[in-house]
């Protein structure tokens, strides 16, 4: 798999090509806010990587999710979720994934509904 797809909007929000709101960046891993937040606290925690969904990771790729959940933890803590907040991964369209780099919805600051729709 390619590090990178050139007609992948994420791939270009990791390069900059596409300006986002981020909110946390190093050499695996960036988040930035959701253009269309759900939530008070809607942010999108990606790889680098071009990994198209969850469907296809690999142990290969034990590392880098256990980073993602780590970010993840520390923006938790950072936007004052301490009572509590949800991950998402669609995959695929029956999920209604839209953008077909693997990211984690971090969403909080109000309740949450179950089960989602
Ligand atoms: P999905 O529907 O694939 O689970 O999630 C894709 C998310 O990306 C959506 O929540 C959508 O609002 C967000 N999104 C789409 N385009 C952009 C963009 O250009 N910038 C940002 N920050 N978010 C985007
Ligand atoms: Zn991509």
């Amino acid at each position: 798999m390619t590090d990178r797809d050139p007609d992948c909007l994420f791939c270009r929000i990791v390069a900059d090509e596409i300006p986002s709101d981020r909110v946390y960046s190093d050499d695996e891993v960036i988040a930035f806010r959701d253009i269309n937040p759900r939530a008070p606290t809607h942010l999108l925690v990606i790889p680098r990587r071009h990994i198209p969904d969850a469907q296809s990771l690999t142990d290969a790729d034990a590392a880098i999710l256990a980073k993602l959940f780590a970010v993840m933890r520390s923006l938790a803590e950072d936007e004052g979720l301490g009572t509590g907040y949800r991950v998402v991964t669609n995959v695929g369209p029956d999920a209604g994934q839209s953008v077909p780099h693997l990211h984690f919805h971090l969403l909080g600051g109000r309740t949450m509904t179950w089960p989602p729709g």
